[in-house]
């Protein structure tokens, strides 16, 4: 039995998306609650958990190399419990996975999770009574995020049929959360010193459907705007028939609202996208960003894409070609098509050879360096105002603008020094493809 004064370490490895993340913040939370000890070591812990990603096989085979490492601890004993959380485990279903990895203790799927630390404390553990399930709109949250930065996860799932997505299959239809729940973790995490919030979900322009169309997307940012202390507030995955006339004024008029917008579109042929059971083409995508652009000056803009999606002949990819050209996106992600059992693209005829996805994708992003590049240069001798990530040496941090959201966008390096989650002002000094350069003013 554990000296009862010992407050059992526990870690998490997060795998995948920021919805992801929100979730293992969450367990981080629950387990802090009942007296555990959060850490950042898996070497060093009692409790282990992956939480998993198996959305495509990439993500899946890199879940299943961090289980073998953390099942290698287990046989050693370096660790008492291993459990292996989220995607991976509604992708193959609880046995599978524990059959997989004979080492793991438990393994959850997303909608499970409130049962995660109940379990723990049954088992070998045992050190509390497990009051019954614990309410996930506690939202205690152990953040993983940079200082001064969080995650906003809005709803859960998703309700639209993209021929080539796993995610309503592993993470069900859409679910958004009641508005009220939002508002009041919102300013929790500004109590707790967050100045960036940055909202998520499978289809943030959803929000709402799912709950009778009472709200929606803008009757939470009117309420988000007014949490005090907040600064900056990003919109990650947007949906493009989504964006409403209602939301684009907010972006123009709200000051709080970063002029940042990420909208996966993932290709511009109307084929392809009919293909992948998307609306939209080309022509209309130009027309609502010189629209976007029109109706926000400066906002940031932010795509990814797909290469060699089943049926994409030299013409559908030369569709592609021309419309980063002229799109001249801000920020760009391109991915190579994966071919996912049990999605409706996984049987489609006309498939592209892995090295041509793959040649597909490089030539793009060497394309987007090009504008991206461009874009940033114009930037030089300005001022802006930037969150402090981290220090870089001794004379340098790393920061980000209103146009760069953490992980997946470029930065800038800053020479002079102030603390992360500051929000300080920059001159800009210079620029390289994806970052720029400046000094404190
Ligand atoms: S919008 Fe499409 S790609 Fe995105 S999660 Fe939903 S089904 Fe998948």
């Amino acid at each position: 039995m554990l000296n009862t004064r010992y407050k059992p370490r526990v870690c998490i490895i997060n795998l995948g998306c920021p919805k992801n993340q929100v979730d293992a913040e969450e367990i981080l939370g629950a387990f802090k609650h009942r007296g555990y000890r959060p850490v950042h070591d898996p070497e060093n812990t009692d409790i282990l958990i992956v939480n998993t990603c198996a959305f495509i096989r990439p993500a899946e085979e890199e879940t299943l190399q961090v289980l073998v490492e953390a099942a290698v601890l287990k046989r050693q004993r370096r660790i008492k419990i291993l459990i292996a959380a989220s995607c991976l485990v509604s992708k193959y279903g609880e046995k599978k996975v524990r059959a997989a990895i004979p080492e793991l203790d438990y393994a959850f799927p997303p909608g499970k999770l409130e049962c995660l630390v109940a379990a723990v404390e049954k088992s070998a553990l045992g050190r509390r009574v497990v009051k019954p399930g614990f309410s996930k709109e506690r939202n205690e949250r152990v953040l993983l995020s940079s200082p001064g930065t969080a995650y906003l996860k809005i709803a859960e799932g998703c309700s639209r049929k993209c021929t080539f997505c796993l995610i309503p299959a592993l993470r069900g239809p859409l679910h958004s959360r009641p508005i009220d729940a939002i508002v009041g973790e919102a300013e929790a995490l500004a109590a707790e010193g967050v100045r960036e919030l940055i909202l998520v979900a499978q289809d943030i322009t959803s929000y709402g459907n799912d709950l009778g169309g009472r709200f929606g997307l803008t009757d939470l940012l009117d309420r988000l705007v007014k949490v005090p202390s907040v600064h900056w507030i990003r919109l990650m995955y947007v949906y493009p028939d989504g964006i409403s006339a209602g939301l684009i004024q907010r972006l123009a008029g709200q000051s709080k609202l970063c002029k940042y917008l990420d909208m996966p579109l993932q290709h511009a042929s109307r084929k392809i996208l009919r293909r992948m059971g998307r609306s939209g083409n080309g022509d209309k995508f130009l027309k609502l960003i010189a629209h976007l652009r029109q109706q926000v000056p400066g906002i940031a803009l932010r795509t990814t894409l797909i290469t060699g999606f089943p049926g994409e002949s030299r013409t559908e990819y030369q569709e592609l070609v021309s419309f980063i050209k002229q799109a001249r996106f801000d920020r760009l992600g391109v991915f190579p098509y994966w071919r996912e059992k049990g999605t409706p693209a996984a049987t489609m005829l006309g498939r592209i050879s892995a090295p041509l996805r793959k040649r597909r994708q490089h030539e793009l992003m060497d394309l987007q360096a090009g504008i991206s590049r461009q874009r940033l240069v114009s930037f030089v001798g300005s001022k802006m105002e930037c969150l402090v990530e981290e220090p870089s040496g001794q004379k340098h941090i790393i920061a980000r603008t209103f146009r760069d959201a953490p992980e997946v966008d470029g930065g800038i390096i800053v020479t002079g020094r102030a603390r992360p989650g500051e929000i300080i002002q920059v001159r800009v000094t210079g620029s390289t493809d994806h970052d720029l350069t400046g000094v404190i003013l």
